[in-house]
């Protein structure tokens, strides 16, 4: 006999915990099932996320989830879900060595795992000098040497932010000709371009000193940005019918307004729902989820 809640939320990181506290200040009763792998894990700080500037991310979340589990209806219990269905009225989630839940509506805040360019030296250094997002991690690189190597066409959007933290070197990896324009644009930014590919980063990990290119130059940089490919960090979304979009960097879950999936019931929230990967958006989805999903136990779906 599985224990029955009005939510079951899965993934306890800046998403899910914020759609949680709602429903647990709803006094509603609210499980959390968190396999505590939140993506930005391999950054030693999180900055930008309001009040919150420069701490530790497992930090943040820690005080989160013990404020969370302050209030009587709340659980949170560690461990991946690894099935999530529907049955008749109700959803049920498989969660730790078998165990299973159920409940009247589901929140997917399951976040999104990176899949990084295949360089030797690029993974060891992830989080520390190699980054994902000037405006998270560039005031703490600024004016050193910064480099953004192209993973996909919009990486040139990133090269033409990017000095405004530093001296800049695009590392276009054949991936990106810039247009005309474009090219006229990049050197008003002062980018030098460099068409030569990587294939190696240099360095005493997590920090590095340089790329070597194909022609075996070696381009001393300090701090280099990539937009990696991301994934689904769990199957749950598509076992569960859900529709996905695809984003530039890979596939989002499909949500309304409300952050309803194409399931009726099931919400979704944080990174794996939008294009806009950022702390402070996932919380703020996380608590339109919570919110739409207590509304929805009243006024119906
Ligand atoms: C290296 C790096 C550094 C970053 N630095 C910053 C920063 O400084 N500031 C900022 O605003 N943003 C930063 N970000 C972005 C930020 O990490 C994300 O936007 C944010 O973590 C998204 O929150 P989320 O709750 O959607 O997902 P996540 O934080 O990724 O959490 C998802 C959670 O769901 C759990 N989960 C997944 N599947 C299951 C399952 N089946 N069962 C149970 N649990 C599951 C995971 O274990 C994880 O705990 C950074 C990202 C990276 C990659």
């Amino acid at each position: 006999m599985d224990t029955h809640y009005d939510v079951i939320v899965v993934g306890g990181s800046f998403a899910g915990l914020s759609a949680a506290m709602q429903l647990a200040r709803a006094r509603r009763r609210v499980l959390v099932l968190d396999g505590a792998k939140p993506r930005n894990r391999f950054a030693p700080h999180s900055h930008g996320f309001l009040g919150q500037d420069g701490k530790a991310p497992a930090a943040i979340v820690g005080e989160a989830r013990t404020q969370l589990a302050a209030y009587p209806t709340a659980r949170i219990v560690a461990g991946e879900a690894t099935a999530a269905q529907r049955a008749d009225d109700r959803f049920v989630v498989t969660h730790g060595d078998g165990h299973t839940a159920s409940a009247d509506r589901l929140i997917l805040a399951t976040g999104l795992r990176d899949e990084l360019p295949p360089l030797p030296g690029l993974a060891e250094c992830w989080g520390v000098s190699v980054l994902h997002c000037p405006y998270c991690h560039g005031y703490e690189v600024a004016d050193k040497q910064l480099g953004v190597l192209a993973t996909h066409a919009l990486s040139i959007h990133q090269a033409m932010l990017v000095p405004d933290w530093g001296p800049t070197t695009w590392f276009t990896q054949g991936i990106v000709v810039p247009t005309s324009d474009e090219a006229a644009l990049l050197a008003r930014r002062n980018v030098r371009v460099e068409p030569a590919p990587v294939v190696e980063v240099l360095g005493d990990a997590p920090n590095l000193t340089g790329l070597r290119l194909a022609d075996d130059r070696v381009i001393r940089i300090d701090a280099l940005f990539v937009g990696p490919r991301t994934h689904m960090a769990s199957p749950l979304a598509e076992q569960l019918g859900c529709a996905f979009d695809e984003g530039p960097m890979g596939p989002v879950i499909r949500v309304d307004d409300l952050k309803q999936t194409s399931v009726p019931g099931v919400f979704a929230a944080g990174d794996a729902s939008t294009m806009w990967s950022n702390a402070t958006f996932a919380s703020a989805a996380g608590v339109a989820a919570g919110v739409s999903a207590h509304r929805s136990l009243i006024f119906g779906l």
